[in-house]
């Protein structure tokens, strides 16, 4: 299904084909402070249709994942990383999701912090 995401002010906008059933909530250090509701996509279903040059990028750690927020409104609507094959993946923030009921969706909890 293809699906509409954007940051607050509207700077940043992409599209994205995701089935969007479930959701992981992991704890670790920046997912439990961004309150981050995840589902994962490989890069190539996913087109940011605005926003390339409103984006600052955010980089810790082993610095494998890349996490974009606008550079406006501060609202982190995706980030980017990779499998570990190589494949690039794009870890949407589903609470970015355009027009999608977050109450209706599972969460599933991720032990990202003893990782
Ligand atoms: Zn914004």
């Amino acid at each position: 299904m293809k699906h509409t995401g954007s940051c607050h002010c509207g700077d940043v906008h992409y599209e994205v084909e995701a089935d969007i059933k479930d959701v992981i909530a992991c704890n670790c250090s920046i997912c439990s402070k961004k309150g981050y509701l995840l589902s994962f996509v490989p890069e190539a279903n996913f087109t940011l249709i605005k926003g390339a040059d409103a984006i600052s990028d955010y980089q810790f750690g082993a610095h494998r994942i890349h996490h974009t927020f606008c550079q406006k409104c501060g609202v982190a609507s995706f980030s980017r990383g990779a499998m570990p094959d190589g494949t690039k993946m794009i870890a949407l923030n589903v609470r970015c999701i355009d027009a999608i009921d977050i109450a209706a969706l599972a969460v599933n909890p991720f032990d990202g912090k003893s990782l």
